[in-house]
């Protein structure tokens, strides 16, 4: 977020990108689902302790109200097809945090697991990774602002005219 002029007269002109992703970036709804024990943590980092209200975060019950969706916990082979379901439900633009080593690789069953997906990477595509085992909640409001900052460089309007 950058290029705003204010005038003589009190009034901002800005790039309606600019404005958009100003937007975008401040109301991060993620989906609520969690697939193991790092949804813990991600129900904590939701909790009122760490208030991620403050970013404009709100949990929501439908893929089709969200614009991000964390995939926190075990991907198993099982939950792939729900996963993958879950993501295209959703509208664009849409975002994928993946929280913590299972889903970031396989975690603990990247070598044994026969039953584990060796990264959610392989189903949907990730825009942020969290690491850890599981990773706190101070590490997935750091993915929320690192999303912002990604959020906040995008060009959707031009992309839309391009397309
Ligand atoms: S990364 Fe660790 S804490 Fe998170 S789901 Fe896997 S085993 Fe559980």
């Amino acid at each position: 977020m950058s290029t705003s002029t204010q005038t003589d007269s009190g009034i901002v002109v800005a790039k309606l990108d600019d404005l958009l992703n100003w937007a975008r970036l401040s109301s991060m709804w993620p989906v609520s689902f969690g697939i193991a024990c790092c949804a813990i943590e991600m129900m904590g980092a939701m909790a009122a302790t760490y208030d991620l209200d403050r970013y404009g975060v709100f949990p929501r019950a439908s893929p089709r109200q969200a614009d991000v969706i964390i995939i926190a916990g075990t991907v198993t082979f099982k939950m792939a097809d729900r996963i993958r379901l879950l993501y295209e439900q959703m509208p664009e633009p849409k975002y994928v945090i993946s929280m913590g080593s299972c889903s970031n690789c396989g975690g603990p069953y990247w070598q044994h697991g026969y039953h584990v997906v060796k990264g959610v990477d392989k189903i949907i595509p990730v825009d942020i990774y969290v690491q850890g085992c599981p990773p706190r909640p101070e590490a997935l409001i750091g993915a929320f602002l690192e999303l912002q900052k990604k959020i906040g460089s995008e060009h959707i309007i031009n992309e839309k005219i391009n397309s």
